[in-house]
């Protein structure tokens, strides 16, 4: 049985890729220091034989017994209210966290794929963004903890493929959505989808004029899934071309949850994305891969997730 370590295990994607490599036949460690996930995400998987919890920072020295076969990096915050709330985990675990997961790696022989962001390309001046485009990116900006750690963690990664031949991938994640995001992770679907099931008004920064690409997160799962197992050591965007202006987007939830509130506009916070979209191009040509699922049916399941959440935890994480 071939063994994976899933780092941010218990998170948003982190627990979506466990459930993925269990239904595979993995053996999977799920490595997680709860500082943004939930075991509510992987409870279902603690009675199977094959999966494993370690309960870890793994900014801090990680010790793994047994044979590994893949590391997968997820653990870091995600959202831009979580890392301006952390941002010195936020660096570390990108940083650090890395370096710790590339040195296991070479003791276990083991392969690396490390959750990039599009974040790499900060607010692009090339439209959409290819995989060689450098990105414009404000290191001293609010989003630089993030942005630079997860540029550091590409750099540090393609360092141990080089210079100690390690087996790297590199996948580039656009904006992904599904069941178990956080309702008060800040990120625009569960805000506006938390607002509208609390009969609040959904809160639009900014104009809304700028764009965003939402992936559903099986689709990504699949991507990455094909990455892991391709020869391919370069970045790989993942993610859905179908892009969308933010009032747009408000518009549709607006529709879909048949609210009577309405979009207002809050001040746009500083550097955030004029424009987002993958260009996909090499993930179709590499991995054979593109999106199956429409944002109309992916919000319908998401909505139903949230939905299902009981009141005490929709108010509970109103904010
Ligand atoms: P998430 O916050 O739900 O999951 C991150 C997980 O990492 C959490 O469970 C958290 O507790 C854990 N974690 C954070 N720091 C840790 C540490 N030092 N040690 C151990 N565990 C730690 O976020 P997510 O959306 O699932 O994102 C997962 C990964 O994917 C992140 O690396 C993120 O940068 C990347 N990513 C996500 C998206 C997206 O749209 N969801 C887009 C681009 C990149
Ligand atoms: N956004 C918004 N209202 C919210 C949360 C986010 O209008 O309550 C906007 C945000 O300014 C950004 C877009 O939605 O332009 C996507 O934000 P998110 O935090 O989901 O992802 P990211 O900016 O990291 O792509």
């Amino acid at each position: 049985m071939k063994r994976v370590l899933i780092t941010g295990g218990a998170g948003f994607l982190g627990s979506h890729l466990c459930d993925r490599f269990i239904k595979e036949g993995f053996h999977v460690i799920a490595m997680d220091n709860l500082i943004t996930g939930d075991l509510k995400n992987i409870e279902h998987l603690f009675k199977l034989p094959n999966f494993e919890f370690y309960h870890h920072d793994v900014s801090k020295f990680i010790h793994v017994p047994g044979e590994l076969d893949y590391i997968l990096h997820f653990a870091s915050p995600a959202s831009p209210i979580d890392y301006l709330k952390i941002p010195i985990q936020t660096l570390k675990v990108g940083s650090l966290g890395i370096h710790n997961c590339l040195g296991l790696a070479r003791v276990k022989n083991a392969r690396v794929l490390i959750a990039s962001t599009s974040e790499v390309y900060g607010d692009p001046l090339v439209h959409p963004q290819t995989e060689e485009y450098w990105g414009n990116v404000n290191p001293v900006g609010p989003r630089g903890v993030y942005d630079e750690a997860k540029r550091f963690q590409e750099a540090m990664t393609m360092a141990y493929h080089t210079y100690h031949g390690v087996e790297t991938r590199i996948v580039r994640i656009f904006n992904t959505y599904g069941p178990r995001m956080r309702l008060n992770d800040g990120r625009v679907l569960p805000a506006f989808i938390g607002q509208a099931l609390r009969g609040e008004d959904l809160t639009m920064f900014g104009d809304g004029s700028q764009t965003r690409a939402f992936c559903y997160v099986d689709d990504l799962v699949e991507g990455i899934y094909r990455l892991l197992l391709s020869d391919y050591a370069q970045p790989v965007n993942i993610g859905n071309p179908d892009e969308i202006t933010i009032k747009e987007f408000g518009e549709e939830i607006i529709k879909l949850t048949g609210t009577s509130q309405k979009l207002i506009s809050l001040p746009l916070p500083t550097d955030d994305p004029k424009q987002r979209k993958p260009d996909i191009t090499k993930a179709k040509a590499i991995l054979g891969w593109e999106p199956k699922v429409s944002r109309a049916e992916g919000l319908k399941i998401t909505y139903e997730y949230f939905k299902s959440l009981s009141q005490e935890d929709l108010h509970r994480l109103a904010h």
